[in-house]
C-alpha cells in the first residue's frame, strides 16, 4: 500500500522517508502523486490534534492513506512552551537562527539543571476509511548556552542530548534517539497490527 506524506516541510520529509523507508513503508509526496496539498491551518491545541488536521486532509484530497506529524520542543522552564506553537514561536516566517536566539534570550542565565526540555513527534495516520493511527515519540534533553553544529534543522543547533546537540549527530545517529525517530518505529509496529487484523 501507497502512503502519501502530508508535508510541505522538506527537513521534515527528509526525516520521515528515511525512516519510513527501511520499515517497508512507502511513502510518496503530494508532488510524487500529481498534487499539491492544501496547507493546512494548524488550529488544534495539541499535536495529536494537528497531526490529525493535516493527515485527513491529505487523505481527503488523494483517497490515500496518509502521514502527517505534529511536531515541537517543550522547555520546562517556559511552561511547555514553545509546544504546539514551535514553527511559530518568533512570529510567522522567522528564520530558525531567529527562533532559536528567541529561546535562548528567555532561557539566558538558567542554569544547566533547569533547562530541561523535550522534544516531542506525534504521527497520525488517517485511512480513506476513516479509521486512524495515533503514536507520540518524545526525546528528553537540555537547552544548550549556544548554538553548536551544522546538522539538522529548527533547534537541533541547541537541543543536547548528552554532550552533543542534535545538529552534532550524523543523521543515523539522531534518528536512534529523536523524537520522530521513536514515533515512527512505535506507528510501523501499530501499522504492522491494523493491517493483520484487517486481512
Ligand atoms: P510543525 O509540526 O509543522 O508545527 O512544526 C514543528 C516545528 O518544531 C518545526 O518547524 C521546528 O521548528 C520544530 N521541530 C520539530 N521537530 C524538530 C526536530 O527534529 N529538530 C528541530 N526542530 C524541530
Amino acid at each position: 500500500m501507497t502512503y502519501i506524506v502530508a508535508t510541505h516541510n522538506a527537513h521534515k520529509l527528509k526525516e520521515l522517508s528515511r525512516i519510513l523507508l527501511p520499515l517497508g513503508i512507502q511513502a510518496i509526496t503530494d508532488r510524487e502523486y500529481g498534487c499539491v496539498l492544501p496547507e493546512v491551518e494548524e488550529t488544534g491545541t495539541t499535536f495529536e490534534e494537528n497531526a490529525y488536521l493535516k493527515a485527513a486532509s491529505a487523505c481527503k484530497e488523494t483517497g490515500l492513506p496518509a502521514i502527517a506529524d505534529d511536531s515541537g520542543l517543550c522547555v520546562d522552564a517556559l511552561d511547555g512552551a514553545p509546544g504546539v506553537y514551535s514553527a511559530r514561536f518568533a512570529g510567522e516566517g522567522a528564520s530558525d537562527e531567529e527562533k532559536i536566539e528567541k529561546l535562548l534570550r528567555e532561557l539566558r542565565g538558567l542554569p544547566r539543571d533547569h533547562r530541561t526540555a523535550r522534544f516531542v513527534s506525534c504521527i497520525c495516520c488517517v485511512f480513506p476509511n476513516g479509521e486512524t493511527l495515533t503514536v507520540r515519540g518524545t526525546c528528553e534533553g537540555l537547552i544548550a548556552d549556544a548554538p553548536h553544529g551544522n546538522g539538522g534543522f529548527g533547534y537541533d543547533p541547541v537541543f543536547l542530548v548528552g554532550e552533543k546537540t542534535f545538529a552534532e549527530l550524523t543523521p543515523a545517529e539522531k534518528d536512534a534517539v529523536s523524537h520522530r525517530g521513536r514515533a515512527l518505529r512505535a506507528f510501523s509496529e501499530r501499522l504492522q497490527e491494523y493491517l493483520k487484523s484487517h486481512e
